[in-house]
């Protein structure tokens, strides 16, 4: 089924999970273990993401067929511009047809670490240019796309970021999945300036649990969000006192609130980031639920 239909029939907030597909095969039984156990939050849709420069394409589609067809889960698969040309793009997607997956999540892309890459010898430079590829020859597809609470590490200003997302939705976006951030009033800013851009499309909140500072450091040098000092202090304090324990602790407690804040002010559900990692995820479903805010 289409994520945008499903999100149209949907009264109450929902959750969503993104997993990675890991890099080697003898991991993938205990990942679709951690997969099954998280389906008990009953995720509205489960994504999973594409490697830099389309290095993992076949575990993305093996992992994504797996998740669709074995565990019944809706299935968005991301899916970027980086290397890619109009016959690989039509491959994949005429492979997910085939499969019965009918959601992906058209994105740019980065190419790898430390390669020099020429986007203008690429078929694709923008995410607006694989949106509007895909609805022209592949319309039987729901596309999805990113926005950036704290904008792009690319643009010149927030006026200029939010501008290309409006061009990316008007394009032909069905819904909006933003990258994580820390400061929830980012996401609400992100929402008033596409609406009165005349933007009504969904857009869904990415949360990230912190897990450890190692996890931290590693994300944010990556997806360039934006953190709060008074954050950072807080979980070099858990740190400094009782380790990587309290720093998860410190961290889930954080996402709950951020989950909570979010629900409480309007978002229409949860996109998390698992790092595929069950239990994190399930404690903060099972908070929310417990507070009313999601289904049980
Ligand atoms: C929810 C989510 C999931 C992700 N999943 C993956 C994944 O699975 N694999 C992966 O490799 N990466 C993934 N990423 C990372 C993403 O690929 C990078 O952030 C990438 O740098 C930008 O992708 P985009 O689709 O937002 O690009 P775009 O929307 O194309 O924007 C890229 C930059 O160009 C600017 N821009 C856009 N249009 C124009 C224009 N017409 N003229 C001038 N400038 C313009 C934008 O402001 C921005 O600075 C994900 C990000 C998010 C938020």
């Amino acid at each position: 089924m289409k994520i945008s239909d499903k999100l149209k029939n949907c009264q109450k907030p929902f959750c969503s999970l993104e997993f990675f597909p890991p890099r080697e095969r003898e991991q993938w039984p205990a990942f679709y273990q951690i997969v099954e156990r998280l389906a008990e939050v009953n995720p509205k849709f489960v994504s999973i993401t594409y490697g830099a420069g389309g290095s993992t394409q076949d575990n993305t589609l093996d992992v994504a067929r797996h998740l669709h067809s074995e565990l019944g889960l809706e299935t968005l698969v991301h899916l970027t511009c980086v290397k890619s040309n109009k016959e690989k793009i039509d491959a994949f997607l005429n492979s997910l047809k085939e499969a019965g997956i009918e959601n992906i999540l058209a994105l740019r892309g980065d190419p790898p670490r430390g390669e020099a890459y020429d986007w203008s010898s690429s078929e694709f430079t923008y995410a607006s240019d694989l949106v509007r590829y895909v609805r022209s020859r592949h319309p039987g597809f729901d596309v999805g796309v990113a926005a950036y609470p704290y904008p792009h590490p690319e643009s010149k200003s927030f006026q200029a970021d939010r501008k290309f997302t409006q061009q990316k939705i008007q394009a032909g976006a069905n819904f909006v999945i933003t990258q994580l951030m820390f400061d929830v009033r980012e996401y609400f800013d992100l929402v008033e300036r596409l609406n009165s851009l005349g933007i009504m499309t969904p857009i869904i909140p990415g949360v990230l649990p912190v897990l450890s500072m190692e996890s931290l450091r590693r994300t944010l040098s990556m997806c360039g969000a934006n953190m709060p000092g008074k954050l950072f202090f807080q979980l070099e304090e858990a740190h400094n006192q009782g380790g990587a324990e309290a720093v998860r602790e410190a961290g889930t407690h954080f996402a709950i609130e951020q989950c909570r804040q979010l629900l409480e002010w309007g978002a229409p559900g949860i996109h998390l980031y698992t790092l595929n990692r069950a239990e994190t995820c399930l404690r903060i479903v099972n908070e929310l639920r417990s507070m009313g805010l999601l289904p049980a």
